[in-house]
Protein backbone atom coordinates (compact mmCIF):
# COMPACT_ATOMS: atom_id res chain seq x y z
CA UNK A 1 0.00 0.00 0.00
CA UNK A 2 1.42 3.68 -1.15
CA UNK A 3 1.29 6.34 0.84
CA UNK A 4 -1.18 9.11 1.01
CA UNK A 5 0.17 12.02 -0.51
CA UNK A 6 -1.28 15.77 -0.67
CA UNK A 7 -1.60 14.97 -4.73
CA UNK A 8 -3.72 12.23 -3.65
CA UNK A 9 -5.92 14.91 -1.51
CA UNK A 10 -6.18 17.22 -4.49
CA UNK A 11 -7.66 14.28 -6.83
CA UNK A 12 -10.07 12.78 -4.49
CA UNK A 13 -11.57 16.08 -3.47
CA UNK A 14 -12.32 16.18 -7.67
CA UNK A 15 -13.87 12.86 -6.90
CA UNK A 16 -15.76 14.34 -4.53
CA UNK A 17 -16.82 17.23 -6.57
CA UNK A 18 -18.40 14.11 -8.95
CA UNK A 19 -20.06 12.56 -6.00
CA UNK A 20 -21.93 15.65 -5.12
CA UNK A 21 -23.30 15.87 -8.76
CA UNK A 22 -24.64 12.01 -7.74
CA UNK A 23 -25.80 13.43 -4.39
CA UNK A 24 -28.13 16.08 -6.40
CA UNK A 25 -29.61 13.82 -8.42
CA UNK A 26 -31.00 11.90 -5.24
CA UNK A 27 -28.38 9.20 -6.60
CA UNK A 28 -25.98 7.17 -3.62
CA UNK A 29 -22.95 9.98 -3.91
CA UNK A 30 -19.69 7.82 -5.66
CA UNK A 31 -17.25 9.94 -7.82
CA UNK A 32 -14.53 9.02 -9.86
CA UNK A 33 -11.58 10.57 -11.97
CA UNK A 34 -9.12 9.08 -13.78
CA UNK A 35 -5.51 10.87 -14.00
CA UNK A 36 -3.37 10.94 -16.35
CA UNK A 37 0.34 12.45 -16.78
CA UNK A 38 -1.38 14.79 -13.90
CA UNK A 39 -4.51 15.66 -16.00
CA UNK A 40 -8.09 14.44 -15.08
CA UNK A 41 -8.79 12.43 -18.53
CA UNK A 42 -12.33 11.12 -17.20
CA UNK A 43 -15.03 11.83 -14.64
CA UNK A 44 -17.98 10.12 -13.32
CA UNK A 45 -20.37 9.43 -11.02
CA UNK A 46 -23.16 7.08 -9.77
CA UNK A 47 -26.20 7.35 -11.93
CA UNK A 48 -27.75 3.95 -11.95
CA UNK A 49 -31.39 5.21 -11.32
CA UNK A 50 -31.33 8.35 -13.33
CA UNK A 51 -29.61 5.81 -16.53
CA UNK A 52 -32.00 3.06 -15.08
CA UNK A 53 -28.64 0.79 -15.89
CA UNK A 54 -26.48 -1.28 -13.76
CA UNK A 55 -23.83 -0.40 -15.84
CA UNK A 56 -23.57 3.35 -14.37
CA UNK A 57 -21.50 3.00 -11.43
CA UNK A 58 -18.92 6.49 -11.19
CA UNK A 59 -15.80 3.81 -11.98
CA UNK A 60 -17.40 2.74 -15.77
CA UNK A 61 -18.46 5.96 -16.57
CA UNK A 62 -14.88 7.43 -16.08
CA UNK A 63 -13.35 4.30 -17.65
CA UNK A 64 -15.14 4.64 -21.20
CA UNK A 65 -14.38 8.32 -20.75
CA UNK A 66 -10.69 7.97 -20.60
CA UNK A 67 -10.35 5.36 -23.16
CA UNK A 68 -11.82 7.90 -25.34
CA UNK A 69 -9.28 10.69 -24.45
CA UNK A 70 -6.71 8.38 -24.69
CA UNK A 71 -7.85 6.28 -27.95
CA UNK A 72 -7.19 2.78 -26.20
CA UNK A 73 -9.13 0.32 -24.07
CA UNK A 74 -5.94 -0.19 -22.07
CA UNK A 75 -5.38 2.73 -19.25
CA UNK A 76 -2.06 1.56 -18.68
CA UNK A 77 -0.34 4.67 -17.11
CA UNK A 78 -3.63 6.10 -15.32
CA UNK A 79 -4.80 6.28 -11.71
CA UNK A 80 -8.07 5.59 -10.55
CA UNK A 81 -9.61 7.94 -7.87
CA UNK A 82 -13.08 6.49 -6.23
CA UNK A 83 -14.26 8.19 -3.16
CA UNK A 84 -15.72 4.40 -2.30
CA UNK A 85 -14.47 1.01 -2.44
CA UNK A 86 -14.73 -0.50 -6.07
CA UNK A 87 -18.07 -3.42 -6.20
CA UNK A 88 -17.35 -6.83 -8.27
CA UNK A 89 -18.23 -5.36 -11.64
CA UNK A 90 -15.84 -2.13 -11.56
CA UNK A 91 -13.24 -4.08 -9.78
CA UNK A 92 -12.84 -5.91 -12.94
CA UNK A 93 -13.45 -3.67 -15.43
CA UNK A 94 -10.23 -1.52 -13.47
CA UNK A 95 -8.40 -5.17 -13.92
CA UNK A 96 -9.15 -5.34 -17.79
CA UNK A 97 -8.41 -1.98 -17.93
CA UNK A 98 -4.83 -2.82 -16.71
CA UNK A 99 -5.10 0.59 -14.82
CA UNK A 100 -1.92 0.25 -12.36
CA UNK A 101 -3.06 2.33 -9.39
CA UNK A 102 -6.22 2.81 -7.59
CA UNK A 103 -6.72 5.55 -4.73
CA UNK A 104 -10.26 5.41 -2.58
CA UNK A 105 -11.65 7.14 0.02
CA UNK A 106 -13.78 4.42 2.23
CA UNK A 107 -14.13 0.90 2.45
CA UNK A 108 -17.49 -0.45 1.64
CA UNK A 109 -17.41 -3.24 3.69
CA UNK A 110 -21.04 -5.01 2.53
CA UNK A 111 -20.24 -4.88 -1.22
CA UNK A 112 -16.30 -3.97 -1.78
CA UNK A 113 -14.56 -6.45 -3.69
CA UNK A 114 -10.87 -4.36 -3.30
CA UNK A 115 -10.28 -5.91 -0.01
CA UNK A 116 -13.52 -5.96 2.17
CA UNK A 117 -15.14 -9.00 0.44
CA UNK A 118 -12.87 -10.11 -1.61
CA UNK A 119 -10.06 -7.96 -3.32
CA UNK A 120 -10.45 -8.71 -7.33
CA UNK A 121 -7.31 -6.17 -7.45
CA UNK A 122 -5.12 -8.44 -6.49
CA UNK A 123 -5.38 -11.51 -7.22
CA UNK A 124 -2.26 -13.55 -8.51
CA UNK A 125 -4.30 -15.83 -10.56
CA UNK A 126 -5.23 -12.53 -12.95
CA UNK A 127 -2.79 -11.80 -15.37
CA UNK A 128 -3.10 -8.08 -13.76
CA UNK A 129 -2.77 -6.58 -10.17
CA UNK A 130 -3.69 -3.32 -9.22
CA UNK A 131 -1.43 -0.46 -6.28
CA UNK A 132 -4.35 0.19 -3.84
CA UNK A 133 -4.30 2.81 -1.58
CA UNK A 134 -7.01 3.72 0.90
CA UNK A 135 -8.38 6.28 3.52
CA UNK A 136 -7.81 9.09 0.89
CA UNK A 137 -10.10 12.07 2.86
CA UNK A 138 -11.92 9.32 4.41
CA UNK A 139 -13.74 11.00 6.60
CA UNK A 140 -15.26 13.39 4.02
CA UNK A 141 -16.22 10.36 1.78
CA UNK A 142 -17.88 8.29 4.37
CA UNK A 143 -19.86 11.63 5.88
CA UNK A 144 -21.39 12.17 2.06
CA UNK A 145 -22.55 8.99 1.91
CA UNK A 146 -23.66 8.84 5.65
CA UNK A 147 -25.67 12.58 4.53
CA UNK A 148 -27.59 10.80 2.35
CA UNK A 149 -28.59 7.85 3.86
CA UNK A 150 -30.15 9.52 7.09
CA UNK A 151 -31.96 12.34 5.08
CA UNK A 152 -33.65 9.09 2.72
CA UNK A 153 -34.22 7.41 5.91
CA UNK A 154 -36.03 10.57 6.83
CA UNK A 155 -37.86 10.57 3.61
CA UNK A 156 -38.88 7.13 3.85
CA UNK A 157 -39.99 7.72 7.37
CA UNK A 158 -42.13 10.96 6.31
CA UNK A 159 -43.59 9.40 3.26
CA UNK A 160 -44.77 6.53 5.68
CA UNK A 161 -46.70 8.89 7.73
CA UNK A 162 -48.24 10.55 5.09
CA UNK A 163 -49.42 7.11 3.44
CA UNK A 164 -50.51 6.27 7.43
CA UNK A 165 -52.66 9.40 7.48
CA UNK A 166 -54.27 9.28 4.25
CA UNK A 167 -55.66 5.73 4.60
CA UNK A 168 -57.25 7.34 7.84
CA UNK A 169 -58.29 10.06 5.66
CA UNK A 170 -59.98 7.63 2.82
CA UNK A 171 -61.82 6.21 5.63
CA UNK A 172 -65.74 6.81 5.18
CA UNK A 173 -67.33 8.45 7.44
CA UNK A 174 -70.03 7.12 9.58
CA UNK A 175 -68.25 3.66 10.13
CA UNK A 176 -66.79 4.73 13.64
ZN1 LIG B 1 -19.26 -0.43 -9.23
Amino acid sequence: MARITSIQDHYMREALKQARKALKLGEVPIGCVIVHQGKIIGRGYNRRNTDKSTLSHAEITAIKKASKVIGDWRLEECTLYVTLEPCQMCAGAIVQARIPQVVMGCMNPKAGCAGSILNILDMKEFNHQVDTVKGVLEQECSDILKEFFTDLRIRNKAEKEARKANIILDKPEGNL
